[in-house]
């Protein structure tokens, strides 16, 4: 395993599970220290045991993003405990299903609360740090293809995802001056505990409904097969490092081809576009 992180310190939300906790063991496998930042008390624990475990360093905190207070306090022992701060990676979020019509206020704000303002609050308490790093801070971002391409029935998720993006070409914009860079991926279907549960709810639930659906969300991506979570984590871990060190304010698709399928699949009846301008 490379040594690209060592001496570098992350903090990653959405540490303890899925595309996050991948991003976590890689970074922690390439050197980093890494503040493992979940809601779940035993899961954020046993995410840093098991980097531990495996020989990297590992700080369990745990802070629900939509919290100013937790944010900054998570951000504040991650700095006391490795003196620093080179990378943030935001992975926090939730998935909510409904189209405008029939979307509650409650589950919208819920949405937005984790979703976009967790990755708000984080940076916001993060940038500090970040600006000092000697190796240049950097923040990535786990937006969405959805944030690019619309899917019935995630209306909050999609505009939230959607906000992430602008956000990250802000913070882009922004940051840059004080050699920060500011990244966005955008998965497609990933093999985590948040794909499986939407294939519950959209199967018969059981083990056999699940994996059969699963099977066909693959198809529908161009590779013919969901993502494993290390695949995106392999994208995070070199935009967060100085391998990618003129990238910055890009929302970088990391989907088996879906977006690209998308740009090219006409409808049968659409008319030859025309070749003259
Ligand atoms: P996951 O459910 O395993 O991970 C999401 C994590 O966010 C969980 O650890 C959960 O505890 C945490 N979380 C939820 N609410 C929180 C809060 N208020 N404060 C702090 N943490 C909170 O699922 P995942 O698929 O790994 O999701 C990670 C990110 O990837 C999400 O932002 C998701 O939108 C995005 N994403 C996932 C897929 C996919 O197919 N799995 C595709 C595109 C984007």
């Amino acid at each position: 395993m490379s040594e690209e992180h060592a001496g570098r310190v992350a903090l990653v939300t959405g540490g303890s599970s899925g595309i996050g906790r991948a991003a976590a063991e890689l970074l922690a496998a390439s050197g980093a220290a890494v503040a493992v930042c979940g809601v779940d008390a035993d899961d954020t624990e046993k995410t840093a045991a098991a980097i531990a475990e495996a020989g990297g360093r590992a700080l369990p905190v745990v802070a629900d993003v939509s919290d100013p207070d937790a944010v900054a306090e998570a951000v504040a022992r991650t700095v006391s405990e490795y003196g620093g701060l080179d990378v943030l990676v935001t992975s926090a979020g939730i998935q909510r299903y409904g189209t405008v019509a029939d979307t509650d206020e409650k589950t919208w704000d819920e949405v937005f609360a984790v979703n976009v303002k967790g990755v708000f609050l984080t940076a916001r308490a993060a940038l500090p740090h970040l600006r000092r790093s000697a190796s240049g801070g950097s923040v990535v971002v786990v937006s969405s293809v959805q944030s690019r391409a619309a899917q019935s029935n995630v209306a909050a998720y999609a505009a939230a995802k959607g906000a992430l993006n602008a956000l990250v070409r802000s913070m882009a914009v922004d940051e840059a001056p004080f050699g920060v860079r500011v990244n966005a991926v955008c998965p497609g279907s990933v093999d985590t505990p948040m794909l499986r549960h939407s294939a519950a709810r959209f199967s018969d639930g059981s083990d056999e409904g699940v994996r059969r659906l699963l099977g066909e969300w693959g198809r529908s991506h161009p590779i013919g097969r969901i993502a494993q979570p290390r695949e995106v984590a392999e994208v995070i871990a070199f935009l967060a490092g100085t391998r990618a060190g003129f990238v910055t304010g890009t929302d970088i698709p990391v989907d088996g081809g879906v977006l690209a399928a998308l740009a090219v699949t006409l409808p049968q009846d659409t008319p030859e576009p025309s070749t003259t301008a």
